[in-house]
């Protein structure tokens, strides 16, 4: 009965919505990466994207205007790695806030003799533990053009990560998913990616990732929507596991769109 209701409400949320056809119809235009999915696939994206825009509260920061293009493209990015899961992985936080261009906040850090400084970081994004999401726009302009580069994907999915206590690179998994198969893909493949960085191997996955296990499963998650070829050649593993994880298997979507090998290689 409940989830009747829900539905019920979900329904009426996605017909009363304010986007027009051509407003999907430019964001749609603008993000290569949503160009493998089918009909069916793009429909239901765009539910999820309105019932999102629903839930979460947009603003700006420094006078930035979040237009509803800028809206629908950070949306429907964000919706991708939840598309064929559901909307209460991104529960318990309610805002998406965007910069103009990078920011840098002032932070507290202690050093090893326990002595505070005030640190400015320069950002593209960042995302708190159920806190907002932190966007800059010229960093996300441009995501979405399958360079295997993505910040919206990988703020979003600090915010799986974070579903189940800090990030650490172990979101929470499904019923059928061995946390032992996660660990055997993850924590070799970090190490071995730390190494070739160290080395200067090019991988065609971010350097960033060999940062922490949080930033390794983030970066990994944008490359296994934006370049799955890197993945699977580098670490087959790590992308049978985020296949079952995110229950979408880019791979094959790239091969039916003819994209198989060229141009993503390395
Ligand atoms: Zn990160």
């Amino acid at each position: 009965m409940f989830g009747f209701i829900k539905k019920w409400r979900q329904d009426r949320i996605v017909k009363e919505s304010w986007v027009s056809e051509d407003q999907w119809t430019q964001a749609f235009s603008r993000l290569p990466l949503l160009g493998r999915l089918t009909e069916d696939e793009k429909s239901r994206l765009r539910r999820l994207a309105i019932l999102l825009l629903h839930q979460k509260s947009f603003s700006g920061a420094h006078d930035f205007v979040v237009t509803a293009e800028v809206a629908l493209v950070i949306v429907l990015q964000a919706c991708l790695p939840i598309l064929n899961l559901d909307l209460r992985w991104y529960r318990g936080w309610t805002s998406i806030i965007v910069y103009p261009a990078g920011f840098a906040p002032q932070r507290t850090v202690m050093d090893q003799f326990g002595v505070a400084h005030q640190v400015k970081e320069a950002l593209s994004g960042e995302a708190w533990q159920r806190g907002p999401v932190v966007l800059s726009w010229q960093a996300t302009e441009h995501a979405g053009e399958l360079d295997g580069s993505n910040l919206v994907i990988h703020e979003f999915a600090h915010k799986l990560d974070m579903l189940n206590g800090a990030a650490d690179g172990f979101p929470p998994l499904h019923r059928k998913m061995h946390r032992s198969a996660w660990t055997a893909a993850f924590e070799p493949a970090f190490a071995d990616f730390q190494s070739k960085t160290d080395g200067g191997v090019h991988t065609g996955i971010d350097a960033y990732a060999a940062s922490s296990p949080a930033e390794f499963f983030a970066v990994l998650s944008e490359v296994f929507f934006e370049r799955p070829q890197a993945i699977q050649a580098h670490y087959p593993k790590i992308y049978d596991n985020l296949r079952q994880f995110y229950r979408q298997d880019p791979l094959a979507g790239f091969a039916g769109a003819g994209f198989t090998g060229a141009g993503h290689g390395g």
